[in-house]
């Protein structure tokens, strides 16, 4: 296990790579409980970490590729494309638009409801500086880990109470799944399962792969790099770790869109609250040129930035396939 003081960029996780050689993608991999754990932790990111995150490493990946390397271009899927839009919105908003500064920080940098427990995974993609105190109003009792703010009821938030004692986490052998001395396999489209022979053999033969000469093992070191590769063809494929793991390598060249990509885009308009927008729509091409909202509307679509990706999943849960239009 890599050293908690080591820095996130220098730190690895072996992996065992089962692959398959005649169309070069992976079947499955053999990880530690610590690579699940980061795995499992992507629920937990809100979806503006996502977008900065996927920003960055499409943009390292970019320069990689000028400067030679032969790595594919992450691609760019109309659900990133509109979130990064609205990331962008925030960041460009003056402060005569906002209540005040930690409005933008809470939409820019939203807090991990798991915060404390990432910050004990190996490798933690969420590389927002964790909460230490809370501000607590003298007045009504309500409370934020942001500093600096006025209650709603008008008064000042009280001295800062430290969060050391409560904030702090004693984990043993696992962040969130059990024991350190635990095996788990991860099929490309990220399912789960602990590792057993007995369990392996039936999934492989009900993928069609009775014949095992087909398939090859590798072992290779696992990075930020790759992690946060992973997380970005989590949201944008179905076969992310053939993507992030054998990328350029892959003979692959399509990338299939998963159903969360599409079901974002399906869903915007569902809901029991009603907000009024005034839309201009073109009649020739019968889409949606801009809306015209109050507050409240914007508002809510800034909120989309701090969701938990888990939260989405379980709100898009179950109907994903009824608002699918690409599949
Ligand atoms: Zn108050």
């Amino acid at each position: 296990m890599a050293s908690q003081s080591q820095p996130q960029e220098t730190k690895t996780l072996p992996i065992k790579i089962l692959f398959d050689k005649q169309t070069n993608k992976v079947v499955a991999v053999e990880a530690t409980n610590d690579f699940v754990d980061t795995l499992f932790s992507f629920l937990s990111l809100p979806l503006g970490t996502i977008t900065r995150l996927v920003a960055a490493t499409t943009t390292t990946t970019a320069t990689s590729s000028s400067d030679g390397n032969n790595d594919q271009q992450p691609p760019e899927p109309p659900f990133l494309n509109s979130i990064n839009n609205l990331y962008q919105s925030v960041q460009n908003l003056s402060p005569n638009d906002v209540w005040n500064p930690v409005c933008k920080q809470m939409l820019l940098r939203p807090r991990n409801p798991c915060e404390a427990l990432c910050s004990k995974l190996v490798l933690n993609v969420d590389d927002t500086e964790p909460a230490t105190k809370v501000y607590v109003c003298a007045s009504c009792d309500k409370f934020t880990t942001f500093p600096n703010l006025v209650c709603t009821c008008g008064k000042p938030v009280r001295e800062p109470k430290n969060l050391d004692s409560e904030g702090s986490v004693e984990v043993k052998g696992g962040v969130f799944v059990k024991g350190t001395e635990s095996s788990f396999l991860v099929f490309d489209d990220l399912k789960i399962v602990p590792s057993s022979f007995v369990s392996f053999m039936p999934l492989l033969v009900q993928m069609g792969y009775s014949d095992l000469t087909q398939l090859e093992e590798i072992t290779q070191n696992i990075g930020m790099q790759e992690i946060l590769k992973i997380l970005m063809y989590t949201l944008t494929s179905r076969e992310p770790l053939t993507n992030a793991i054998l990328g350029s390598d892959s003979k692959k060249k399509d990338n299939p869109q998963n159903l969360f990509a599409s079901a974002v885009r399906a869903r915007a308009n569902i809901g029991d609250s009603k907000m009024d927008v005034k839309v201009v729509r073109s009649k020739s091409q019968n889409k949606i040129i801009f809306a015209e909202a109050n507050a409240d509307f914007v508002d809510f679509i800034f909120s989309l930035l701090t969701i938990p990706l888990g939260s989405i999943v379980k709100l898009l849960g179950g109907e994903w396939s009824i608002f699918c239009w690409m599949c």
